[in-house]
């Protein structure tokens, strides 16, 4: 029997009425909703369209969304000025930044500048490192939409052997974390696994498997365990398609449940976006109060 399909769309549905109810609360309590702002560097195709989704979605859930296009060139400092003045005006509750990056400007040390309190995708190196201390309350937008699609569909975590392949900074390496805390078996895999002949193995192991490579069908249809639950996060363009990490016709003969790209994890994402940014506006009401 073939994998049924955890649907994303359904998913940010549900969440998304729970959020416009949150924000119809905040509008009549304080007069005002959340305003975040995104920081654009440059024109990169990929991030435009990825900020399109998000300000759609924002005006769907009634928050204010300001994508800020920076001139170019601009200078580390400056940059580093713009989020100042951001941390500090009290109108705006929420800051994320585009990658990717101009090559003179160090990324890490930038996102380092953000208040913790209105860090919207978790990248200050506080909030990563509360996160190893089990703090997961806003998390990466990515490792907690994940989670979102394993809850919505009654997914038991506890002690089950969950496989992630790909280990970056914004996706691998915190749902890592968020899948510890939830007491599942974790085991995290990279370039080095697929060199060391390795990654059928472990996928081979997984009742979850979490795939976010960035390259098409890295993960073979046939190397997943019976009636695991796959989730891609891959984003690829192959012949003017979108298609995701994993071989999806052949996996999808083997799993329980799977996630389809795209329209699984992305739209999930967006929204997990703007739930931070709610948790970031009601953060900053609480330490005003
Ligand atoms: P990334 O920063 O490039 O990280 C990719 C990871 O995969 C790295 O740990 C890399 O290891 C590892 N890797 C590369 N080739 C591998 C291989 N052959 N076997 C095993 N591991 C391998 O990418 P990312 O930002 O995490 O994004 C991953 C994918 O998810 C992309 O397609 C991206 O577009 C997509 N994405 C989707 C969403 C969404 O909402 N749906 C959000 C974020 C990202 P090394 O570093 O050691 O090379």
């Amino acid at each position: 029997m073939s994998a049924r399909i955890m649907d994303g769309r359904l998913v940010a549905d549900k969440i998304k009425a729970d959020l416009r109810r949150q924000i119809a609360e905040i509008r009549q309590s304080h007069g005002e909703v959340p305003r975040l702002v995104n920081i654009l560097l440059g024109q990169d195709g990929g991030a435009c369209a990825y900020a399109k989704s998000q300000r759609k979605v924002a005006q769907e859930i009634g928050i204010e969304y300001l994508l800020e296009e920076l001139p170019q060139p601009i200078t580390q400092d400056d940059l580093i000025a713009y989020i100042r003045k951001l941390n500090t005006d009290p109108q705006v509750h929420g800051i994320m930044l585009h990658k990717p990056f101009p090559v003179h400007i160090d990324y890490r040390a930038v996102a380092n500048q953000i208040s913790m309190d209105k860090d919207l995708e978790g990248v200050n190196v506080g909030n990563i490192g509360r996160m190893l201390l089990g703090d997961t309350h806003m998390s990466p937008c990515t490792p907690a939409a994940v989670l979102e699609h394993l809850a919505f569909h009654h997914i038991p975590l506890r002690g089950k052997e969950v496989v992630i392949v790909g280990a970056s900074e914004i996706v691998g390496k915190p749902l890592s974390l968020l899948f510890l805390t939830h007491m599942a078996t974790v085991t995290v895999c990279h370039i080095a696994t697929t060199e060391a002949g390795l990654l059928p193995a472990h996928v081979g192991r997984a009742d979850i498997l979490v795939v976010a490579v960035g390259k098409p069908h890295v993960v073979r249809g046939e190397w997943i365990k019976k009636d695991a639950v796959v989730i891609d996060v891959g984003i690829n363009k192959r012949d003017d398609k979108i298609i995701g990490d994993v071989e999806f016709d052949q996996a999808r003969e083997r799993a329980s449940w799977i996630t389809p790209v795209p329209g699984g994890v992305g739209p999930v994402t967006v929204v997990m976006l703007m739930r931070n940014g709610i948790l970031a506006y009601q953060q900053q009401k609480l330490k005003r109060a």
